[in-house]
């Protein structure tokens, strides 16, 4: 395996959140359209409209923070050529017509440190195991995302993740990135 791109984010993990959905719906009585429960008018009496998605705005800042330090983590290792070129994972299949095979599969170490609270410094230390909300596979989920189109084509990529979460005095997530051989796998 070679690594291709190696970065911290600052700051406590976020994890994914569910979209939330709001009706946008007619007053049948004063023809308002409205998000409310209840219409200004006072009317409970509504025609269905359509749904509105929108992303939780913590994930949102959370996932615009990741990318931002992929992006910059990117720029520098291309600057200085101290990794195998990060961007190759992304640009290998440009102008190829067969895209998927011209890039690597890649291999995923993900470190999630959520920090310690106030009250319970005195019973846990640096890297003890974090076993409370947020999920595990939410955390993935929203550097994942966060490094689609900028680290690598498409999520489809990443054939292998390691993860962990764990206690520490500074919360941060601690990624690298692997391009994997081609080679078949013993299992
Ligand atoms: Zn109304």
């Amino acid at each position: 395996m070679t690594l291709l791109l190696k970065f911290t984010v600052p700051g406590c993990p976020v994890s994914k959140k569910r979209h939330q959905t709001a009706t946008l719906k007619k007053c049948t009585r004063c023809q308002r359209q409205t998000l409310r429960r209840q219409c200004i008018c006072g009317s409970y009496e509504f025609q269905f409209m359509t749904n509105i998605e929108s992303t939780p705005r913590e994930t949102v800042l959370y996932e615009n923070l990741v990318a931002m330090a992929a992006r910059d983590a990117m720029q520098k290792s291309s600057e200085t050529g101290s990794l195998g070129g990060p961007t190759r994972a992304i640009n290998a299949g440009e102008g190829c017509p067969n895209q998927s095979l011209q890039q690597p599969p890649l291999s995923l170490t993900l470190r999630f440190y959520f920090p310690i609270p106030e009250s319970r410094k005195k019973k846990l230390v640096e890297g003890q195991p974090h076993s409370q909300r947020p999920d595990l596979d939410n955390c993935i989920k929203s550097v994942l995302d966060a490094c689609n189109t900028i680290v690598y084509a498409d999520d489809s990529l990443v054939s292998e993740i390691t993860a962990s979460k764990m206690w520490a005095v500074a919360g941060r997530a601690e990624i690298e990135i692997y391009a994997q051989t081609n080679e078949p796998r013993r299992i």
